[in-house]
């Protein structure tokens, strides 16, 4: 679903709009899927209009000259003629110019942010943050290598989610294979659903992702092409904005109407069909039990509930937690990080009871501030905005404590991480969006130079994939509350009466009959009121996407009493999915920055990783070339080792503003330099400031502003110091 933004990336929404329990009825309007207008800027549509009007002035004044030479006229007319032609095309292109710099600014404009994303991609390549895989082989669309620095922030933001989510929320972690049989994909309904609709080239046979092209052309057009007229830009917003929700068919029909063909060939595209993403494998040499490399880590928790629950002392709530590769095979990656075949996913499910989703550390998190973009200001064109977390949940926004509680942890994960806290929204999934048994669903976006990028979901996702996986196995996955005394209960019962429904509904009889076993206590209700009254009922069945009128003698509902010493139930599941590869991307995009050489004659990079995640937290140089220097580096060395910091030893005969510039380039925060034999000073990456410190003390003190144990500041104003950018390059 785009919803405002033309470069958002999505969860799959197929997956996500399984409709295994039905329970869409009459009583309740199904989702609809309204297309959303775009407003579209108001400058920016009488520019346009603009535009078209002085195109068209410029067209008659361009056949007035040549009437005028082609019947001879007076040359003072034709010269008159002629300037007022110059002066209408200077006003086109004034208009012109306008235009372009409001697309631009408007976020709609790719040229300044193609130019900072090449100036990121060129150094992260060549300081081997990544590395294409395979490349001597000339390597394959979207699998890439992690190089040295980029293992080293990896395994940095890995081991933080680690210390943030599990040690501080005492999660279970579990590792489960990426090979997993059919059974538990189809069970989740992977086998059936998890796909992305796909168009050939008719001629060469190579495939596209259907939405993209058509993305593609809708972009390019309103960025590129300053003739189309104000309306033509607004249907392509409005295509943009509701192309998720286009079926195979309406998605074929928009690339024939545009023209879009093959980009690399031009030739003829075919209909568009459904891919399945999932990588296919087999399992044992005899071939007989298929399987797939997994598309995401969760399942392996779902199918470990009923352990986990046990080993957890039969408590609720509680979460698991995974870390692990998944793999998807994008039909054609692009975008870098972003959209890749195989990456890490590090996911939570926390599981807790449906009737009871408060939390109860809720209110270390209530008072944070941060942008959120609920649905509402979406529908009606607003931009997000900063809420008060607490009183989002208060109101409602956000479906209940312990979605909320997750939304402020995330928040503060990846600020802790620098993701900057004005790139970083969360943004509510439209009615659309969601399957009808999700309760609330939000993404962590974060703009990069390729617009908003989907890196974290956070959804509630009910109890729907634990009954997928009891259903299948038919392992019970429930968990249950003990009643202190036994406890009157009234029980809803729906009875279809079969023999009645078969004979009336013939092979339908099954989605009918789900149907009405899924209604919740307030439509039954109302079924029942109505047929004791009409004796007759519209009903809505969504598996069949349509009513059927049930009658009286077709179904039984009542409520009765029960004593019940338990309640036995299937939990509720909220879960937060972390793309690791993709906030690992935002995170460079957002610490990359350039500076000025001191020369002033180039610009050189900078990555601002906060010391958390720097790959590398220290360098040490002696200042020149000498044994006592490169003794007293050794032993710094040592002492950094010993307290866990990683460092590097650049004894290379490099003047000091080079090899503090190699470090920058890095973003390694802290540099030792070895000028004497008994104290050293230590150079801030982001001031350039330098502090003096004793040979003993340099590792203690790169330790402690390494691990937040003390702020840059504290050492600024303990030690000797000088504010030194004169003393570097
Ligand atoms: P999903 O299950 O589709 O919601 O994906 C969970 C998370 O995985 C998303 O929020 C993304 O951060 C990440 N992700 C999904 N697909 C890809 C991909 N092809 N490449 C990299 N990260 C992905």
């Amino acid at each position: 679903m785009r919803i405002f933004s033309t470069f958002v990336f999505h969860r799959r929404q197929q997956i996500f709009n399984l409709r295994q329990f039905q329970t869409t009825t009459i009583l309740r309007n199904p989702i609809s899927i309204a297309p959303i207008q775009i407003p579209m800027d108001a400058t920016e549509q009488s520019l346009r209009q603009s535009l078209s009007e002085k195109s068209s002035s410029v067209e008659a004044q361009g056949n007035a000259v040549r009437a005028l030479k082609a019947s001879r006229a007076a040359k003072p007319d034709i010269d008159a003629a002629i300037e007022q032609l110059n002066k209408l095309k200077l006003e086109k292109s004034t208009v012109e110019k306008e235009l372009q710099s409001i697309i631009s600014s408007s976020g709609n404009g790719s040229l300044n942010r193609e130019a900072f994303r090449k100036a990121v991609v060129n150094t992260l390549e060549r300081r081997l943050f990544y590395i294409p895989s395979f490349k001597i082989y000339s390597g394959v669309a979207g699998l890439f290598d992690y190089g040295p620095p980029g293992c080293a922030i990896k395994s940095n933001v890995l081991s933080f989610w680690r210390q943030h989510f599990i040690l501080e929320e005492n999660m279970l972690e579990v590792d489960c294979p990426c090979v997993t049989p059919e059974v538990v994909l189809k069970a989740s309904g992977h086998v059936d659903k998890f796909t992305d609709l796909m168009v050939k080239d008719e001629k060469t046979g190579t495939c596209y992702r259907a939405d993209h092209l058509l993305k593609d052309y809708c972009t390019e057009k309103l960025e590129k092409d300053l003739t189309i007229s104000a309306e033509k830009a607004a249907e392509l917003k409005d295509v943009l904005a509701v192309m998720e929700d286009f079926s195979p068919e309406q998605l074929g029909a928009k690339i024939r109407e545009y023209g879009i063909t093959a980009p690399d060939t031009k030739n003829p595209l075919s209909d568009p069909y459904p891919f399945n993403l999932m990588f296919q494998t087999s399992i044992g040499p005899s071939g007989l039990i298929p399987g797939y490399m997994r598309p995401e880590t969760a399942q392996g928790i779902f199918v470990n509930f009923k352990d986990l629950y046990y080993y957890n002392g039969k408590k609720l709530p509680f979460a698991a937690a995974q870390i692990g590769q998944a793999f998807r095979n994008e039909i054609s990656p692009r975008q870098g990080l972003l959209r890749v075949r195989e990456f890490t996913l590090a996911e939570i499910e926390h599981f807790v009871d449906p009737e009871n989703k408060s939390h109860p550390k809720f209110s270390d998190v209530a008072k944070l501030e941060f942008l959120m973009f609920p649905r509402e200001e979406q529908m009606s064109g607003q931009s997000a905005k900063k809420l008060c977390l607490g009183e989002a949940v208060a109101k409602g926004t956000v479906n209940n404590e312990t979605l909320g509680y997750f939304i402020g942890r995330v928040y503060l994960f990846l600020t802790r991480l620098g993701i900057d806290k004005e790139r970083l929204r969360f943004r509510q999934h439209l009615a659309n969006e969601m399957a009808h048994y999700a309760a609330d669903c939000w993404d962590a976006e974060i703009e990069s130079s390729y617009g908003w990028i989907e890196c974290v979901g956070i959804a509630d996702r009910s109890a729907y994939d634990l009954r997928a996986h009891s259903d299948k196995s038919g392992t019970p996955l429930v968990a249950e509350e003990k009643f202190a005394e036994p406890k009157e209960v009234e029980k809803l019962v729906i009875t279809p009466v079969k023999k009645e429904l078969g004979l009336a509904f013939k092979g339908n009889q099954k989605n009918v009959v789900e149907s009405l076993e899924a209604m919740n206590e307030e439509e039954a209700m109302e079924m029942k009121a109505t047929l004791e009254s009409k004796g007759e009922v519209e009903f809505y069945v969504c598996t069949l996407k349509k009513s059927v009128n049930i009658k009286k003698n077709m179904v039984s509902i009542s409520k009765e009493k029960k004593k019940e010493h338990q309640r036995v139930f299937t939990p509720s599941v909220i879960e937060p999915s972390f793309g690791i590869g993709r906030i690992i991307y935002c995170l460079y995009e957002h610490c990359f920055s350039t500076r000025p050489s001191k020369a002033g004659d180039e610009q050189l990079n900078l990555f601002r990783f906060p010391p958390l995640v720097a790959p590398i937290k220290c360098t040490v140089f002696p200042l020149v070339q000498n044994q006592q220097f490169e003794e007293a580096a050794k032993v710094i060395s040592k002492e950094l080792a010993s307290v866990g910091i990683s460092h590097k030893i650049d004894i290379t005969g490099t003047s000091i503003g080079k090899r503090y510039a190699r470090t920058d380039e890095l973003g390694v925060p802290f540099a030792i330099t070895v000028d004497s034999d008994t104290s050293v000073t230590i150079r801030e990456r982001d001031s350039k400031d330098q502090v003096r410190v004793t040979l003993k003390e340099a590792a203690s003190v790169v330790s402690s502003v390494s691990e937040g144990k003390m702020t840059w500041q504290d050492v600024w104003a303990t030690f000797p110091h000088h504010s030194s950018a004169a003393a570097d390059e």
